[in-house]
Order: structure tokens, then sequence, then C-alpha cells
């Protein structure tokens, strides 16, 4: 893009700062919780943001909104605000789709809180409160990002599509799960889900670990220590089990994958239950648990299928038996290629806009994206945070929200 577009955009973005500062004040006011955490839904804020979205012009808008007896609109709303291309007129080809959530999680211990979390705070360049920096700081970024296009009467070079979905702290189901059943999604879109980044804002996240967290269960006989024939150790065979199965996943999934920080799968054995009380007593049973992250190249049934082997070995050599229960599976998804379109966008448009030098990486945990790269489709993770999502006194920066706003324009207005 020339170079006097890009200031314009830039400074476009600028002025705004302050307009943000208040809509993501006005945000946080609407607590947004789902309603297995007590909440009443995202219906409020959506019909507000929706509105002001129509206030700015942004008025070319869809709803996918989901029956849900248990919240009082009785709607779980899903919200898509479109800047087209031509004015007025859907276009062909492929689309660039943001996509943020409108829930929140709950405050949690209103002691660890300096102030009302519903209640933003502006202080030290940061607004304070609940569900500010997850996905307040992206969702407002992207909406203003629009408005800056607007603002200069500049056209995105494809149609423009913010995404806001509910349910995503949740479950999916009546967010971004509904719209891929939908069949709203296209392959040729080009996704971004700006819901996880670290704080210098390098890392465009393409791919992300599988995840499981696997109970071990042994079961023995419990005796005396003194006469331990007479029993069976159930935490000696556990540990045996522990030290082989840790053994056996290092060498069986070791291979690496240089887009992670952390370039190998891991096996951490994590929490341990207590067992017997005593110290002059054989435990009869024992459990702790295995956190297994795989790299998307192996499968976990694979991963399942080999620590079983080793709990039969195990329970063959003495006598306990092993039960083994995956307690929480989040199945890989396939990676995003790093040279698909979505991601040579966003590094261009970060590296004009901030100057400095993104990298394509893998994350360790589960985003909203993972659906996505499930159903077949591309789509990179990215946004510049501190951090604070989930904690108490959560906040965003404010730099944080303008500067990724600036990207955002960069992106939307990109001829290449
Ligand atoms: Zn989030």
């Amino acid at each position: 893009m020339d170079e006097g577009r890009t200031r314009d955009i830039r400074s476009a973005v600028g002025a705004l700062e302050d307009e943000m500062v208040r809509f993501l004040s006005d945000l946080i006011a609407i607590p947004s919780i789902g309603p297995s955490s007590g909440g009443e839904g995202e219906w409020d804020r959506v019909e507000m943001i929706e509105a002001r979205a129509r206030a700015m012009g942004l008025d070319d808008i869809q709803r996918y909104d989901v029956d849900d007896p248990s919240v009082p609109s009785g709607k779980r709303p899903n919200l898509v605000v479109w800047l087209r291309k031509d004015a007025g007129r859907v276009a062909d080809g492929p689309r660039l789709l943001m996509i943020t959530h409108t829930d929140v999680v709950p405050p949690g211990n209103l002691k660890d809180w300096t102030g009302d979390p519903f209640r933003a705070r502006v202080e030290d360049g940061k607004v304070i409160g609940r569900g500010a920096e997850d996905n307040g700081q992206a969702l407002t970024a992207a909406l203003f990002a629009a408005k800056a296009l607007l603002d200069l009467g500049l056209r995105p070079s494809m149609d423009v599509g913010l995404v806001m979905v509910a349910d995503e702290e949740v479950e999916n189901a009546k967010g971004i799960g509904h719209l891929v059943g939908e069949g709203f999604f296209r392959e040729d879109d080009l996704v971004l889900v700006p819901d996880h980044g670290e704080p210098e804002g390098r890392l465009v996240d393409v791919s992300e670990k599988a995840l499981a967290w696997v109970r071990v269960t042994t079961r023995g006989r419990q005796c005396h220590p003194s006469m331990p024939a007479k029993g069976i150790n159930a935490h000696r065979a556990a540990m045996r089990f522990g030290v082989s199965v840790d053994e056996t996943l290092h060498a069986r999934f070791g291979g690496e994958d240089s887009l992670f920080d952390h370039p190998v799968s891991s096996f951490e054995p994590t929490k341990k239950e207590a067992n017997v009380e005593n110290v002059n007593m054989v435990p009869g049973g024992d459990v702790f648990y295995i956190d297994c992250r795989l790299l998307p190249q192996y499968r976990m049934a694979d991963m399942l299928a080999e620590m079983r082997g080793v709990a039969d070995r195990v329970e063959a050599d003495t006598g306990a038996t092993i039960a083994l229960e995956p307690v929480l599976v989040d199945e890989a998804a396939p990676p995003t290629p790093v040279d698909a379109p979505i991601v040579q966008r966003l590094l261009e448009a970060i590296r004009e806009v901030r100057g400095n030098d993104p990298y394509p990486g893998g994350i360790g945990g589960g985003t909203c994206a993972a659906h996505l790269r499930r159903a077949g489709l591309n789509a990179a993770v990215w946004e510049t945070v501190a951090n604070m999502a989930h904690a108490p006194d959560e906040y965003a920066v404010v730099a944080n929200m303008v500067g990724d706003c600036k990207v955002f324009a960069h992106m939307f207005a990109d001829q290449a």
C-alpha cells in the first residue's frame, strides 16, 4: 500500500482513541456472562453493539440468533457487521472475517478486584474491567477499524465481516459452532481470530497442540508394609507406570515442530491425589494425572493406545489394575499453512504498521480458530495483549487496542 494511505489510516485510527475507550467502557458496563456461569447471556450487549454500529454508518448487519430458553431474552445472539467492497452490494470472491466473542467469564471473587468489575476505570493508559481484554479490546479495535475506513471514504479490497459470536467461554455450540453448522463460512474466507497473543504482538498463531488430561487410577490391595507379599502396592505400580509411560511417550512422539516455542509434544505428570493417611500402610489405590500436549502431526488415539499398552505391561508385572480415563480431550486441528492468504496479509500489515518482525508460530491451547481449522478452514490468531484474560482487575492496554486497530484497518484496505 502507498505510504500516504498508510499514514491516513494511522492518523484516522489515532483520532478515534477516546471514542474507542468510551465504547470499550460501555461494553464492560453490560455483563455478558453465559447462563451456565449464572449470567443472562449476551443479548443486551449485542443489542448495544448493533445500535452503535448502525449509528456509525455500518448498517449492513446480519443476525444468527440461537434459541436458548435458559436466558431471559430466549436467544443467544450472533452478530455480523459488514463493510462491503462495493457499497450496498455483496462482492464476489474471498471475504475477510474478523471473529471476536461477546461473552465474558464471571468476575470470580469480588474481593480480588480493586473496584466494580462492571464499571470500567481508565487509569495509566489501561481500561480496567471484566472482559476489557478478553475479548472487548479486539472487538472494539475491529469495529473502529471499519469506522476509520468509512470516515476516510475508503472501501475495503474485499467484503469485510466483523463476526461477533456468543458462547465462546463455555462451549461454542451457540456461537462459532452454530455459524459453522449453518454453513456461514466458505473455504476461500480469510479468517482472523484476535483472541490470543503476546505483549509484543509478533506471534501469529497458525497451529495449536491437541490437549488431553488423563486420569490414571491404579488399584492394588492394601496391607501392612511389614508383610508386603500380602498386598499389591498400588503406589509402586503407579510409579512404575508413570516412569515407563513417560519414557515411552517421549520416544514414540518425539518429533519436533519448530513453529512452537516448546517445539515438541509434552507429557507431564501433574496432579496427585492423596492415598493412605498413614506411613505404615501399603496403599491399595492411587490416582494421578498426566497433562499431554501433542503436536498436530500426531493422533490423540495413537497416544492413548500407547499409554494403554504400557498400562497392560505394568498390570502383568505387578498384579495391579490400571484404568486410564481422558477427563478432557481437545483434538488437534490441522494447522493453517504459513502461506495461506490470511497469514500473509496479516504478517504484511503488522510489518508495515508496526515496523517489527512478526512470525508465525504455534500455541499450546485452544481458541475459536480450532473449530474453524477442524472444519477445513484457514484461520490465524493474533492480537497484542498484556495477558490479563480471566484475571481479577483484568485490563486492556489502550495502546494495544489502538495499535491493533491500525493493523486491522490496514488489512481491510490492503489491495494486495
Ligand atoms: Zn477470549
